[in-house]
C-alpha cells in the first residue's frame, strides 16, 4: 500500500496556501508519500475577485493550471497526482461564515469543470446528482470544525473524519460519529497548507493511478486512515 494526501491546498489557489509545487513535492517525498490529490478551494469569492482572469472558462484553466504544476513537479519524485475539490457551495455560507460547508469532490476530469462552470452556485443537492452522474464522491471537510455548518448526509458520500489542520478545532471525533451514525464513508486528509503541514491521508493500492480507479477504491473498499505524522 502506499500513501495518498487526500486534501492540499496550493499557493496561488487561495490566500491560505502558502507552498509552491516544487516545495509540495520534496515535502511529500520525504513524508513517503506516493500520491496526492490537489483540493484547492472552489468558492464563489476566489472566482470573483481572487482570480484575475477575464472570463470564467479562463478562471478555471488557472485552477486546473495549479493542479498541473504539483502534477508535473510530483512526477520527478515518482507521486502520482489527482485533481481534485474543495467546494463551497455558496448558498450554505452565512452572512458571517464563509466557507461554511466544503466538500472534497474526487475523480473530477478537466472535461468536466470546463462543461460544468460556477459550481458553486448549485445547492449541496444539485452538487449530488450531478456528481453522481459523473461518477464523482463528494464528502465533506472537517464539518465539525467550530465555525462550520452541517450538510445534509444524505446528499454526500462520505466524510472527513480526520482532518489534520494543525491549528484549527475540528472535533474530528464528532465527525467520526457522525459518519458512523449516517453509515457514510471516512476519509482522512491533512489539509496541507504551509510547509510542516502534513498529517493525513489514506492507504491506496499501489496501482491506482487514474481519477476514476481512485473512486472506485474509495466506494468499494473500506480504508485505512493515517492520522497525524508518526
Ligand atoms: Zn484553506
Ligand atoms: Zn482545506
Amino acid at each position: 500500500m502506499i500513501k495518498c494526501e487526500m486534501h492540499l491546498h496550493t499557493k496561488g489557489g487561495s490566500y491560505c496556501g502558502q507552498s509552491l509545487p516544487q516545495e509540495i513535492a520534496r515535502e511529500y517525498f520525504d513524508a513517503g508519500y506516493k500520491a496526492i490529490v490537489v483540493t484547492n478551494h472552489y468558492m464563489k469569492s476566489l472566482f470573483d475577485s481572487y482570480y484575475t482572469q477575464r472570463t470564467e472558462k479562463q478562471k478555471i484553466k488557472y485552477y486546473i493550471s495549479l493542479y498541473k504544476e504539483v502534477k508535473k513537479y510530483c512526477g520527478q519524485y515518482g507521486i502520482n497526482v489527482f485533481l481534485g475539490l474543495e467546494l463551497n457551495p455558496d448558498c450554505m455560507n452565512t452572512p458571517t461564515v464563509s466557507p461554511a460547508a466544503e466538500f472534497l469532490c474526487y475523480g473530477v476530469t478537466e472535461d468536466f469543470l470546463f462543461s460544468n462552470l460556477r459550481l458553486y452556485n448549485l445547492s449541496q443537492q444539485q452538487l449530488y446528482e450531478l456528481f453522481e452522474k459523473n461518477n464523482i464522491i463528494m464528502m465533506q471537510s472537517h464539518p465539525f470544525r467550530n465555525y462550520c455548518v452541517l450538510g445534509n448526509p444524505e446528499y454526500m458520500h462520505g466524510v472527513e473524519v480526520y482532518n489534520g489542520h494543525p491549528t484549527q478545532q475540528n472535533n474530528n471525533n464528532k465527525s467520526e460519529q457522525f459518519a458512523e451514525k449516517h453509515r457514510l464513508k471516512g476519509i482522512s486528509g491533512s489539509d496541507y497548507h504551509a510547509r510542516g503541514g502534513i498529517g493525513g491521508g489514506i492507504y491506496l493500492p499501489q496501482n491506482i493511478n487514474m481519477d476514476y480507479e481512485l473512486v472506485n477504491y474509495i466506494k468499494s473498499n473500506k480504508l485505512k486512515l493515517i492520522k497525524g505524522n508518526s
